[in-house]
């Protein structure tokens, strides 16, 4: 048997048919097991065409000497290639079958996890949609709890949004409120922990509550085991997920993972509800601001419509950006070609004093603009015969300046009743001083005696006669200067002058009117003992001074003062006269340097006089390029100042 397995090895390691004629001849191969085999015959079983691959041996042996023939060689050669073959395809067969087996195998399970993802996954979509379906998160997060439900079998489900008020208690949603109510505790621990829990046993578990807080208790009539998922966006616990069982130990991991799964959605969705919220609350505070903001940029353009006055407003750079009806039908412009355009372009149409106005918008739109209270400038305009009042003023937002507006007024009327009023005035004052002149003469000359001897009666009334005739005599003086200043017929004869000498003269003749109607008045005189010379008419002066110091006296209440100052003051003289009378209310003063204007003051009515005094102030002191203004509060009194230029 060894020397025959010698033969075989021979073979497998060859992969060469092996013939043997006479083994008595062939002593290389030894003795044979069977002294009486002669001839063998071993032909490798071959699967492929390599050496190597020898799966198996067909032995012939013979007890005859040359047994084996060429032919019977072949046709075994055949033999054991058709053998080879079958065998091979056997054999390839099982590890098929094996493999096969396996792979069958492998595929329940696959097709098993398939089936379960399939689920999984089906649920998340399903979820996913009704999350972006709607931003109601009530409802939103109902349907994911049933839905969730049903995907792990679970009985009841509740979620827990952390409330961010009371931060103590969740804010549950769910249908269940047993479990909303008894699921506050676990919920809060999944909260603070920021870790899932699944409870295989609720009433074991400290996290679960019922009756008394935080006390496990045995009560808990259908649910027996759950499932509890934080809910986290951006890293913030938004509330807690959290799904009940009737069995204890109902929930596996795989439960768990896609009960997170869907918690991540949840979560992303109750910020996007959030998000959406916040986003509608703002958008619709916008859109109310908005609204009001229309509302309320309508009614101002209808109230700058409907005013009288014309309205213009020019931006920073100078161009029209506003124009109302008024304005246009003063300006005699179209608002089409004015709009968007520069008030240079209207100067010559505009006529005198739009020069100044015009270079006023451009100086502010390219340098800085005074940023003072009250900072504004008055024009006229000729505007084809007519005469247009202009305002102008800067406009500020703040400390920035954005824009000017301008204000028209068609004052041609006024301007022609003022030119009428002078007129008047200064033809009857003419008429009326010849006439005056020779009553007061002839009765100044019957006083003297002229006529012949009075008796006491004819001597009364001829006093009568004269002390209204200089009355009238001063009216007519009066009505004569002022229709003299405005038409610009007085000249001035400005001397350096003291003026303490003008005040005290001044004040001499108040005081013999004082003494004659018995009014008790302090009078008070504070001059800087450095006062400087004036230049000035002292004329013109002296009649300032009276008008102001009479007025004082007239409508203070005996038991006042008036008080007179002079200083110097920035480079010129400052003259005040001050009382502790009646004073001016603040709806009068604006006209009292009105031709004719007198107050509507009891005391002011019983007090003769024309309402002519301070027009002519006024017109005398801008003569001396000063500038005259008064300070007053009804019942307190009031002060008048101006400024006089030095000499
Ligand atoms: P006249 O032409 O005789 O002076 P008048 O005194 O009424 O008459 P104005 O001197 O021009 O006229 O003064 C105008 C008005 O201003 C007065 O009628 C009075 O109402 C008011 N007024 C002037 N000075 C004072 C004052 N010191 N206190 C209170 N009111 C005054
Ligand atoms: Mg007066």
């Amino acid at each position: 048997l060894q020397a025959e397995d010698r033969l075989q090895d021979r073979v497998i390691a060859s992969g060469e048919t092996l013939l043997i004629t006479d083994t008595q001849q062939d002593g290389q191969n030894g003795r044979l097991s069977h002294a009486d085999v002669r001839s063998v015959l071993v032909v490798p079983l071959r699967a492929g065409e390599s050496e190597a691959s020898v799966i198996g041996l067909l032995y012939l042996h013979s007890t005859l000497e040359d047994a084996f023939s060429p032919d019977l060689v072949r046709y075994s050669e055949a033999l054991a290639a058709q053998v080879a073959l079958t065998v091979g395809y056997a054999r390839r067969y099982q590890e098929l079958e094996h493999v096969a087996e396996a792979r069958m195998r492998e595929l329940g399970q696959a097709n098993r996890a398939l089936t379960w993802e399939r689920s999984r996954l089906e649920t998340l979509l399903r979820i996913a949609s009704e999350l972006s379906i709607s931003l109601d998160l009530d409802l939103v997060l109902n349907r994911t709890l049933s839905l969730l439900k049903a995907a792990v079998g679970a009985h009841e489900g509740a979620i827990f949004l952390v409330n961010p008020v009371t931060s103590g208690e969740h804010w549950a949603v769910g249908s269940d409120p047993w479990a909303m109510n008894h699921g506050q505790a676990l919920a809060q621990w999944v909260t603070e922990q920021h870790q899932a829990a699944i409870v295989p046993d609720l009433s074991r578990d400290p996290r679960w509550q019922s009756g008394e807080r935080g006390q496990p208790v045995q009560e808990s009539p259908q649910l027996r085991s759950g499932l509890a998922v934080p809910l986290v966006a951006t890293g913030d616990v938004l509330g807690v997920l959290m799904l009940l069982h009737s069995q204890p130990d109902a929930f596996s991991d795989e439960d768990l993972r896609l009960v997170k799964a869907a918690a991540n959605q949840v979560a992303v969705a109750i910020n996007n509800a959030e998000l959406y919220r916040l986003i509608r609350d703002q958008a619709e505070r916008l859109g109310r601001m908005l609204r009001e903001q229309h509302v309320e940029a309508t009614k101002n353009r209808a109230i700058l419509e409907g005013v009288a006055d014309g309205v213009m407003v020019v931006d920073v750079e100078g161009r029209i950006t506003l124009l109302n009806a008024a304005a246009e039908r003063i300006l005699g412009l179209g608002r089409r070609e004015m709009l968007c355009r520069s008030t240079d372009e209207f100067l010559g149409l505009l006529g005198g004093g739009a020069r100044s106005w015009a270079e006023a918008i451009t100086r502010w739109a390219h340098g800085p603009v005074p940023h003072q209270e009250g900072t504004f400038l008055a024009e006229r305009l000729d505007i084809e015969g007519r005469t247009v009042s202009v305002h102008l003023a800067p406009v500020f937002l703040g400390d920035e300046f954005i824009g000017s507006v301008s204000v028209f007024r068609d004052i041609s009327k006024e301007v022609e009743v003022d030119r009428l009023k002078s007129d008047f005035v200064s033809t009857a004052s003419h008429e009326l001083r010849t006439p005056m002149t020779a009553i007061k003469g002839y009765a100044d000359l019957l006083l003297l005696g002229a006529g012949g001897p009075l008796t006491e009666q004819q001597r009364k009334f001829l006093t009568i006669i004269q002390s209204n005739a200089d009355r009238l005599m001063l009216l007519i003086y009066d009505l004569l200067d002022l229709s003299r200043i405005e038409t610009g017929r007085i000249g001035l004869n400005p001397k350096p002058v003291h003026l303490d000498e003008v005040i005290r003269r001044v004040i001499a003749i108040l005081n013999g009117r004082k003494a004659q109607e018995g009014k008790d008045i302090r009078i008070e005189v504070e001059v800087a003992p450095d006062l400087p010379l004036v230049l000035v008419d002292e004329t013109r002066v002296t009649q300032i001074l009276t008008n102001l110091v009479d007025n004082a006296y007239n409508y203070t209440l005996p038991g006042g003062q008036i008080t007179i100052r002079a200083r110097p003051l920035e480079g010129a003289v400052e003259v005040s006269v001050a009382d502790t009378g009646i004073g001016i209310s603040r709806e009068e003063l604006p006209h009292i340097f009105e031709r004719f204007y007198r107050a509507d003051h009891p005391v002011v009515q019983r007090t003769p006089g024309t309402g002519l005094g301070l027009a002519i102030v006024k017109h005398l002191v801008e003569l001396h390029n000063g500038h005259v203004w008064v300070e007053s509060e009804p019942d307190k009194g009031s002060t008048f100042r101006f400024l006089l230029p030095i000499a």
